[in-house]
């Protein structure tokens, strides 16, 4: 496959060209958010200057040239995760509100008291508290499938946890804290062999490696924009059109039914009966850019250039005597997390001391409070690669590290001696 020219890709970022704190930028929290090519930003900018109107108002040329560019919008998505047609492809506000509208629409409808939903310890909140919220207002259950230390998922276990009784399963694609890629296709054949659905959390993955909807056989699959190097405020929900069909309306409003009196409305077809008010459309133009721009440069060049940089992060941050990486897993996306545990730095030190070097990464919890729980810490510095980033910003990373470990060891042994003399 192709490589990625990566100071090709970089030049096409002028984020990256910033300072802070009179260094040059180094963003590593690309789990959090992606930065935006300049492409993207001028389809979108191009789009409001010259094509804006509101959707599906026909009787004049501009609107029905803005509801072309968001159904085209719309088909690019269905070919870029491989759904059988475009009106599979919802749009969203992003992630969160795809997995909101699977758990209040179908959940609502289909689960009972003694039904179980089956998550895991790597979910992220979004993929948890919609769950709570429609398990305790119909009596479903949820069932937790455990990790190793590894942070792989103990699949035996999950295996166990299927009964007749689950009917959905939802599960990360890759978990935005570890980086473990799941082994989805396995975990969808299993649930459906006990006559279950899985939604799939996609946020973590779809920027990062070729995403076959069909192929993993999802029922529902979910992602944002942002993370896609798109806008903030769009994502998708993909599901299979039998299901999609028969599940009631998530939301009520303008464009989403076919007639509406004060005794009886009818609903829209697909996707529109999903899609209620005026969607953000200049999002689903710009997620499509996006789109565009990263198949450009090929997804397999993508992930190939983003092990090599979680390869060499791996090595360099393992070459520091007291930092402890978190998620060892052997399919692991770009990410990696890491507490300090001699001398103890708390993460919020050390994200700031590498902030005044210009590096961005996270700390936190990552909106992972149960995963965090069970490493028995509350929060990790996490380092998560982007297209852009290259071997340099690694090494600063490294250098960086290690220069706030050195510190600390400076200070705790001022400290030590100074207990000592006395
Ligand atoms: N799931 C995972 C695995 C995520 O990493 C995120 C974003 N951190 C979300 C869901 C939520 O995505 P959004 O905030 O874009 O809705």
């Amino acid at each position: 496959s192709p490589s990625l020219d990566v100071e090709t890709v970089r030049a096409q970022f002028p984020i990256l060209a910033t300072q802070a704190h009179g260094h040059p930028l180094v963003y590593l929290d690309n789990a959090a958010s992606a930065q935006k090519p300049r492409a993207v930003v001028e389809v979108v900018s191009d789009y409001y200057l010259g094509k804006h109107a509101n959707i599906h108002r026909g009787a004049y040329l501009l609107s029905q040239t803005a509801t072309r560019l968001y159904e085209e919008a719309r088909e690019r998505i269905a070919r870029f995760i491989n759904a059988a047609e475009p009106a599979e492809c919802l749009f969203t506000r992003g992630t969160t509100e795809s997995i909101n509208l699977v758990a209040a629409s179908w959940g609502m409808q289909h689960l009972g008291p003694g039904d179980e939903i089956v998550l895991s310890v790597l979910e992220h909140h979004s993929n948890i508290v919609p769950w709570q919220l429609v398990a305790e207002r119909t009596g479903a259950k949820i069932r937790v499938i455990p990790i190793d230390d590894a942070g792989d998922l103990q699949l035996d276990v999950y295996y166990r946890l299927l009964s007749p009784r689950t009917k959905l399963v939802a599960v990360g694609h890759v978990s935005n804290a570890l980086g473990t890629i799941n082994p989805v296709a396995e975990i969808i054949a299993a649930a459906h062999a006990v006559g279950a659905l899985v939604l799939v959390d996609g946020a973590q993955w779809v920027a990062h490696g070729n995403t076959d909807v069909q192929a993993l056989d999802a029922d529902f699959y979910a992602f944002s924009g942002h993370k896609l190097y798109g806008p903030t405020g769009i994502g998708v929900l993909y599901g299979k059109r039998r299901l999609l069909d028969a599940m009631p309306p998530y939301q009520g409003g303008g464009d989403m039914i076919e007639r509406v009196t004060f005794t009886e409305t009818t609903f829209a077809e697909l996707p529109n009966k999903f899609e209620a008010g005026t969607p953000h459309i200049a999002g689903a133009v710009g997620l499509a850019a996006a789109i565009d721009w990263l198949d450009g440069l090929g997804l397999e060049a993508v992930a190939a250039h983003e092990a090599e940089l979680l390869h060499q992060a791996t090595a360099r941050l393992g070459e520091i005597p007291g930092l402890e990486i978190k998620g060892t897993a052997r399919h692991k996306a770009g990410v990696l997390s890491w507490v300090a545990v001699d001398p103890p730095i708390s993460t919020l030190d050390m994200g700031t001391q590498l902030d005044l070097e210009g590096i961005c990464v996270r700390t936190g919890h990552h909106c992972c409070e149960p995963l965090m729980d069970h490493f028995g810490v509350t929060s990790t510095a996490r380092a998560s690669f982007g297209v852009y980033n290259n071997h340099d910003d690694v090494e600063r990373l490294a250098i960086a590290l290690a220069k706030v470990f050195a510190t600390a060891h400076r200070r705790l042994g001022v400290v030590r001696e100074a207990a000592s003399t006395e």
